[in-house]
């Protein structure tokens, strides 16, 4: 069946049979305002996790297609740097409204193709939306600054303008609000874009793509192509591109910024982690207990802001045997069903992937306390499902440790006072999340001060920023310098231009100065 809730008004005018009317449906490209097939004849399904069934077919765009994309970003930059900005926040705030209107439909396609709940799927949605409703107020976020009478008769002033065409390239694990923490931000400041979604779950983008047409973005302003390294590689070295906002694994995301750098283009780089929990013993251990399996199994281990790894310090060790007991609690189903927990991982290679990690950290000397490795869930006998699992006595020398696993795996680990477990996290080489489990201020007020950590959580155990602040990760979390959404992103997707400007009575005689003017 259809599943992009496309109105006829885009559809494609070739004589083939259009995207959306075959079996699988293709995924478009969009391009100049209108959603179109790819003339490829390279292909890749787009895997249900849950059930294997090919939800659709996302091709590898062209690099015509690629090229007419940018075009038309570049045609439409002139026209959308000038419309008013009032009138592109308006543009936000009909879109956050459709949005909300369509919130079941997006989900459902959240879960259909990423495999997360139903409810996560909402969530997966709703922290992008927010974003949408941060660019409402764009005008106040992008002020100048003004000094009047910086000489005799000069005002200096300098005002925030867009870049002209920038460029998103997005991983899978949240398909709404990963491109909506990107384009919002950099169309609402004037630029135009060109959207690389996952090639494992494009439908949200395209989705989202539609909504933003009918909410009023004109055409060419927003444009989606689709593929993998080789667009990818398009889009750094492509001369009219100016910005790239990627998120993703650091393989990805180091090879990205350092290509595109290359070209002299801005990027900003969000990438993989490791993120810890010190548990203390003076914490609420029931509040605890309950963070951390919600943080650790949520999304089936698939955030960057999971919790990965936690840190008992002292007597809170002997928690671990009632953490076994409630992470066994948890349902692990295909995410339609009602009341389920955590649904499967992406990949059958993703499943793999954690499988070798968690072996790798038992044959290092790691106590399996829970394995979730063999689990099968009926109905759903061919979905990628790996069920809670817990490995203790994790040194940081262990494989599993020392990579990022991106599944439903938490590593328990134990330190002797709080310095000791601070070093063990300031030695990991991410730095985007950390938290502490405590009732002591003082101990709280230490773990902010010292950590190496982006995103601090104190008795919070996924502190992911709302969007007037921005998403700060650090060490080998982000590479650039300016961060996504907030203030940072604001300024990230504008260039400061400064004006110096005279008005003075011309009556005077006015000389010749060669020197260097000072006031
Ligand atoms: P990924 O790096 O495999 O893919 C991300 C994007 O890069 C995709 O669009 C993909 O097509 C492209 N890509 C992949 N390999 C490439 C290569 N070698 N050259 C060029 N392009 C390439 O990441 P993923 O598996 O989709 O996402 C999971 C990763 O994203 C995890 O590492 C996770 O921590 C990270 N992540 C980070 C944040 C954050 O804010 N720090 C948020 C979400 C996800």
């Amino acid at each position: 069946g259809q599943i992009y809730a496309l109105g006829s008004s885009h559809l494609s005018t070739a004589a083939e049979p259009s995207y959306s009317k075959r079996t699988p449906p293709r995924v478009p490209n969009l391009i100049g305002g209108s959603f179109v097939d790819s003339k490829t004849s390279n292909f890749i399904d787009v895997i249900n996790p849950a059930t294997q069934e090919v939800v659709s077919q996302v091709p590898l765009s062209t690099d015509g297609e690629f090229k007419e994309a940018v075009s038309a970003a570049k045609k439409a930059f002139p026209r959308w740097r000038n419309t008013p900005i009032t009138t592109r926040q308006r543009v936000m705030l009909k879109f956050q409204e459709l949005i909300r209107r369509d919130m079941d439909k997006l989900s459902l396609n959240v879960t259909t193709e990423q495999g997360k709940t139903l409810k996560d799927a909402q969530g997966d949605v709703f922290r992008g939306l927010e974003v949408v409703e941060h660019a409402c107020g764009m005008a106040t976020l992008q002020m100048g600054e003004f000094v009047s009478n910086v000489s005799h008769g000069i005002d200096t002033y300098s005002i925030r303008e867009p870049l002209g065409v920038c460029a998103g390239i997005c991983p899978f694990n949240f398909p709404a609000m990963i491109p909506l923490w990107m384009f919002p931000v950099a169309v609402t400041c004037g630029n135009t874009f060109v959207l690389k979604p996952s090639e494992k779950d494009p439908g949200a983008s395209i989705m989202l793509a539609e909504l933003a047409l009918e909410a009023g973005l004109p055409g060419g302003v927003l444009n989606i192509v689709h593929g993998t390294h080789d667009i990818v590689n398009a889009i750094c070295d492509d001369d009219d591109i100016r910005a790239i906002s990627f998120v993703g694994s650091n393989t990805a995301g180091m090879h990205i910024y350092s290509r595109a750098a290359a070209k002299g283009k801005r990027v900003q780089s969000n990438m993989g982690a490791k993120n810890h929990a010190i548990v203390m013993p003076d914490a609420d251990a029931d509040a605890t207990l309950n963070a951390l399996v919600a943080a650790g199994f949520g999304a089936a281990g698939q955030r960057c802001m999971a919790l990965s790894t936690v840190i008992f310090v002292g007597g809170s060790q002997q928690w671990e045997a009632e953490l076994i007991d409630r992470a066994k609690a948890l349902k692990v189903n295909a995410g339609t069903e009602p009341d389920i927990d955590l649904g499967p991982v992406i990949s059958k290679q993703a499943k793999e992937r954690i499988h070798k990690l968690v072996q790798s950290g038992i044959e290092s000397g790691a106590k399996l306390l829970l394995d979730g490795r063999n689990i099968v869930v009926p109905g759903y006998e061919s979905g990628n499902f790996i069920g809670p699992t817990i490995l203790s006595d994790v040194t940081a020398n262990m494989e599993c440790y020392q990579e990022e696993i991106f599944g439903p795996v938490l590593l328990s680990m134990q330190a002797d006072s709080l310095e000791e477990a601070i070093s063990i996290i300031n030695n990991n080489k991410y730095g985007n999340g950390a938290a502490i489990f405590t009732t002591s201020g003082v101990a709280a007020r230490k773990f902010q001060t010292e950590v190496e950590a982006g995103q601090v959580g104190i008795n919070v155990p996924i502190p992911v920023p709302l969007p007037f602040f921005s998403f700060t990760g650090n060490k080998a979390s982000f590479a650039g310098d300016l961060n996504f959404y907030g203030k940072a992103g604001v300024n990230f997707f504008t260039q400061i231009k400064t004006i110096t400007q005279q008005w003075k009575d011309s009556t005077g005689s006015s000389k010749i100065n060669l020197a260097m003017p000072t006031s």
